[in-house]
């Protein structure tokens, strides 16, 4: 009966939008006590708009826009896409980038007219020697109070002004979170955004367990260590950042919606990217092994 019962799990599963890499998959359902969930593009919709601008003393918000925003366009993350798409719909053609590159979960740096231009976290500034000023710090703190995503603008060794970027919470993610308890796991909120930013998606969504300000490359770290803690873990991402901890985890999810490199990873795939599958997906599996057993 082995055979058949697997074949219902996965046929049922793709009708409900789960691609299960082997039946093996199943298996590590059943203990699964927590869930991490990656913030960006998976609670949220990853379709950031850009909010606000603040400059410093003689710099325009046309000019801040125009240098982020060129640096910006070479780069594919959420926060890039809202600010670079801000920019050109307010110059029009953007100006040229050279050196152009990426620091994963900190931001983007390159030369843009000569000047040599930084645009992400506070942290990536200062290795830079570029700090915010008392006006600009505000600004920023400000934002994410309201649950908002903010990144620095410097060029020249300068803090030049802030980019305040909003994020929306997909409309499914709170009964997702629910139905997620309701199997008995525990959800976490797990990004490299500011924790107050994280907090604010957090208790939208209704997650009490938050870990924020992680850089990518230490995701993984974040799995290994629940696990050596004695939980079983499930994890669900979407992007580059996130296929590591989706490899690591007991079962990995992948957002069918996001990148290659997550899908990959992922042990089974939200195809539709509707995080309420999530659940779905993990009670069709605990319910077809009881089939087998
Ligand atoms: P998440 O874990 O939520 O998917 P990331 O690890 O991709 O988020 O990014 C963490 C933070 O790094 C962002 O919230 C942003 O502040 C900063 N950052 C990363 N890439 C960029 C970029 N291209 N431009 C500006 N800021 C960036
Ligand atoms: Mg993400």
């Amino acid at each position: 009966a082995t055979p058949t019962a697997l074949m219902v799990g996965t046929g049922r599963g793709a009708q409900l939008g789960i691609l299960i890499k082997g039946p093996e998959v199943l298996e590590n359902t059943r203990r699964v006590d927590t869930v991490v969930l990656d913030k960006t593009g998976t609670v949220t919709t990853g379709r950031m708009r850009l909010h606000g601008a603040h400059t410093a003393p003689g710099v325009t918000e046309d000019r801040l826009l125009r240098l982020a925003g060129a640096l910006e366009h070479a780069s594919e993350h959420p926060v890039a896409r809202a600010v670079a798409d801000a920019a050109a719909s307010r110059a029009g053609a953007l100006p040229a980038v050279q050196g152009f590159e990426s620091v994963p979960g900190l931001g983007v740096q390159g030369v843009v007219e000569g000047h040599t231009v930084l645009v992400g976290r506070e942290k990536l500034l200062a290795a830079h020697g570029a700090g915010l000023t008392e006006e600009l710090a505000a600004a920023k703190a400000a934002a994410e109070a309201e649950g908002r995503t903010a990144v620095a603008v410097a060029w020249d060794g300068r803090a030049r002004g802030v980019l305040v970027v909003a994020d929306a919470v997909k409309d499914t993610s709170a009964e997702a979170v629910a139905r997620l308890r309701g199997l008995g796991l525990t959800p976490v909120l797990l990004t490299g955004d500011n924790r107050l930013v994280a907090e604010s998606v957090a208790r939208q969504v209704g997650i009490d367990e938050v870990i924020a300000e992680v850089l990518p490359q230490d995701k993984v770290d974040v799995v290994r260590r629940l696990r050596a803690e004695g939980r079983t873990v499930a994890m669900v991402g979407d992007g580059v950042n996130d296929a590591a901890a989706l490899a690591t985890a007991d079962l990995g999810l992948a957002m069918g919606t996001g990148t290659d490199a997550a899908i990959e990873a992922g042990d089974l795939t939200l195809v539709r990217g509707d995080l309420r599958v999530a659940a779905d997906a993990i009670r069709l599996a605990r319910r077809t092994l009881a089939v087998i057993k």
